[in-house]
């Protein structure tokens, strides 16, 4: 960490600062310039230093780190991409993974109908979710254990792995008995007990950005997983809020290659969320792959007019075969295959 003193600071203020270093046992170097005084502290292990107890010392007028603010999730932890291996399909691989599937496990046919066109058209995972994050408390909340049931039978019908969503600690134990990747939703992206928890899970974890979360702010909710011995994590850029309105969110395509570049983990595109319009995933789907993502997550739904959830920006199940014929010419493109 560097802290750069005031135009005004003096020698008394800088010997202060000094001091502080040194009483935490660090060892310094000050660079005397025209205009200010820069000293930089050596020896420190930055995640431990605590910027505010310098910013409070007088002639003080701001501290720089060095380091990123996350360890394990840095591409300085190690320089291997992770792969996370899923029932024999890797994520973050040479080719890019397919998560499809409804927005919520609605009934047992329509998730079995998903499941199998799906599977025929090029999906590895399935999605569902059996527990739904809605921002209504009067929408559809979710099938909860039974959506699980519907999910668990899809996968031994057509091989799939399957996706869903945890929204809470109490519900690891019972969801963990059953998907193959614990989802976590952008509205629980900082919920750090539930990170924690699933850091100690075994299975894989996708975790979204957060609604108007900064990548700093994913990579830091990433950390918690990994930190607790987790090591399977992927990351997915949804979209964020901004001020567009034509748009539900602004899918951010530098997210991928910024995110690619910070971090080892595989970074996931959901073009649905991201845009909340059907006719906007084949385009975003198609950028997010030439941006490199890992893989791709799509809503399917036979029947979308009828969703119970996101329906506006399903897929059904042909658009969806058209999206994966139009998806392996551009991962071709890039030297990816999908
Ligand atoms: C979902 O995947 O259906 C979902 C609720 O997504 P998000 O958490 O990104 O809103
Ligand atoms: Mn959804």
């Amino acid at each position: 960490m560097i802290v750069v003193m005031k135009q005004t600071a003096d020698a008394d203020d800088t010997a202060r600062v000094a001091q502080h270093i040194e009483e935490r046992g660090f060892s310094l170097h000050i660079s005397k310039g025209e205009a200010r005084t820069i000293i930089g502290i050596i020896g420190a292990n930055e995640h431990e230093l605590d910027s505010d107890s310098f910013e409070v010392l007088p002639g003080v007028e701001k501290t720089m780190r060095i380091m990123q603010p996350f360890k394990a999730a840095s591409r300085d932890f190690t320089q291997k991409k992770t792969v996370i291996n899923v029932n024999g399909s890797q994520i973050g691989g040479d080719r890019v993974a397919v998560f499809a599937g409804p927005c919520s496990v609605e009934t047992r046919e329509q998730i079995l109908e998903t499941a199998y066109a799906v599977a025929d058209t090029g999906a590895q995972f399935l999605r569902g979710g059996a527990f739904k994050p809605r921002s209504s408390p009067y929408s559809f909340q979710g099938l909860g254990h039974e959506g699980l049931e519907h999910l668990a039978e899809a996968r031994e019908k057509t091989g799939l792995s399957i996706i869903t969503e945890v929204m809470s600690v109490e519900d690891i134990e019972l969801v963990e008995q059953y998907t193959d990747i614990f989802q976590v939703g952008a509205r629980n992206t900082q919920n750090y007990p539930l990170l924690k928890a699933l850091g100690r899970a075994s299975k894989p974890v996708f975790l979204k950005r957060g609604l108007a979360g900064t990548l700093e702010e994913l990579l830091m909710s990433a950390e918690y997983i990994l930190s607790e011995g987790n090591m399977n994590v992927m990351l997915c850029e949804r979209g964020i809020r901004t001020f567009e309105t034509y748009t539900r969110n602004t899918f951010d395509v530098n997210a991928i290659p910024v995110l690619q570049n910070l971090t080892h983990l595989p970074v996931i595109a959901d073009p649905a969320h991201g845009t909340g319009k059907w006719d906007l995933v084949n385009p975003i789907s198609k950028s997010a792959v030439a941006a490199g993502a890992d893989g791709v997550m799509i809503e399917v739904h036979p029947n979308p007019a009828q969703a119970k959830s996101d329906g506006a920006q399903s897929l059904t199940l042909k658009n969806f075969a058209a999206l994966m014929k139009d998806l392996k010419r551009v991962a071709a493109a890039v030297d990816r295959s999908i």
